[in-house]
């Protein structure tokens, strides 16, 4: 199969880490026979570095045509005193809007060599972690009406959602979790907010079309106590905008490594955003100590996305085994060190 898959590199440490997940891909298209073509475009503060602007014309018309864009990371202090119209997480709002990217991703796994690294206890662990947050990306109260009163002494923001916005995410979710455990908890406040009793109901009507999936629905605040008391219980969670940005975050943490998750933005275009979920970290850029395991993570993601499962399934594995094997980036604790280039070498072997 041939591909064309538009490599947002980024800042920081953001080459080293698509370098190493563009290796393993291209391992992935020499074991299937597939054709991967990779066209690297800038966006973020290189593109202001060389362009004058966080996203080009071109980047957006490559994405635009691509079947999959892979994202490193953007921003670091170089740009700290551009204007704010104009900074390198610009790049990133404009990408996500221009590609109508509404649902974002976030799987939560872990894996039990690197359970010392969580923040739970080993017995709420054992249990297992695989939770798949489904954030809604660009409706909700992040979008609707908002002002401050001209005494500034008050403010406020608005929680729209239309039946139409959460039917589509709402579809996201049980695709999701037909290929997952067949399970859907929908996250709301439909006991105080009205907009969160039209998304209940919205969901409610959604799974009829899905007889095959377990849906149940939870306040978010008690959702937020289960995530940490039990996160075993959930596959698929289902979140409006604002409860998705805090949840995925606190799911995030229960694995305790921020250079392992990825995730991915998916909307009305193919090619879908694929990232890891940590920024350019410029504090260890171009010195080869960079985890790319979230980066390579995404690219499966992206594989998925294509309908190359079996290829993604494959890259999983290989992440699997090394970390099996004993070997660590710095950031993943005692164990064989290896670099960034090293690390993706051994996955890429893997395959
Ligand atoms: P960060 O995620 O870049 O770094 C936080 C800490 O985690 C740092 O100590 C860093 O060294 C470490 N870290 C992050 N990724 C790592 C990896 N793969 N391997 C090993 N260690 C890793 O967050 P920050 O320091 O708050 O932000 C740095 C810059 O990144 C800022 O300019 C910020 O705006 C930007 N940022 C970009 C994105 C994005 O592009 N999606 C997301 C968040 C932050």
């Amino acid at each position: 199969m041939k591909k064309n898959i538009v490599v947002l590199a980024g800042d920081g440490i953001g080459p080293e880490i698509t370098g190493a997940a563009v290796e393993v891909l291209r391992r992935v298209a020499e074991k299937y026979g597939h054709e991967f073509a990779f066209d690297y475009k800038d966006m973020g503060g290189c593109a202001i570095d060389r362009f004058g602007v966080p996203l080009p014309g071109e980047t957006v018309d490559a994405c635009k045509k691509a079947d999959g864009v892979l994202l490193g990371a953007v921003g670091g202090p170089k740009w700290d005193a551009q204007p704010a119209d104009n900074r390198p997480e610009k790049g990133l709002l404009g990408i996500r809007s221009a590609l109508g990217l509404y649902a974002n991703l976030r799987p939560a796994v872990i894996y039990p060599e690197l359970a010392d690294a969580s923040p739970l206890k080993p017995s709420v662990l054992e249990r297992g972690v695989d939770v798949m947050v489904v954030r809604e990306l660009i409706g909700g109260i992040y979008f609707g009406p908002r002002a401050v009163s001209e005494d500034g002494q008050s403010a406020y923001d608005t929680e729209v959602y239309s039946v139409g916005e959460v039917r589509r995410i709402a579809k996201v979710a049980f695709d999701l979790a037909m290929t997952r455990r067949k399970k859907v908890t929908s996250v709301d406040k439909a006991n105080v907010l009205l907009s969160s009793r039209l998304w209940r109901r919205t969901v409610t009507e959604v799974a009829r079309d899905y007889p095959e999936v377990e849906l149940n629905h939870i306040y978010v605040d008690n959702a937020a106590m289960q995530l940490v008391r039990d996160p075993s219980q959930f596959d698929v969670l289902l979140c409006p905008n604002m409860f998705g940005d805090i949840l995925s975050d606190e799911a995030s943490q229960i694995t305790g490594s921020i250079g392992m998750l990825p995730s991915s933005s998916l909307g009305t275009c193919k090619a879908g955003l694929f990232e890891p979920i940590h920024g350019s970290a410029p504090d260890i850029a171009g010195q080869d100590i960079a985890n790319p395991i979230a980066t390579v993570l995404a690219a499966a993601m992206m594989l998925d996305n294509m309908e190359l499962h079996d290829e993604a399934r494959a890259v999983e594995k290989a992440v699997g085994g090394v970390i099996a094997a004993g070997y660590r980036t710095p950031d993943m604790g005692a164990g064989r060190r290896v670099g960034c280039r090293e690390m993706g070498r051994l996955i890429a072997d893997a395959i």
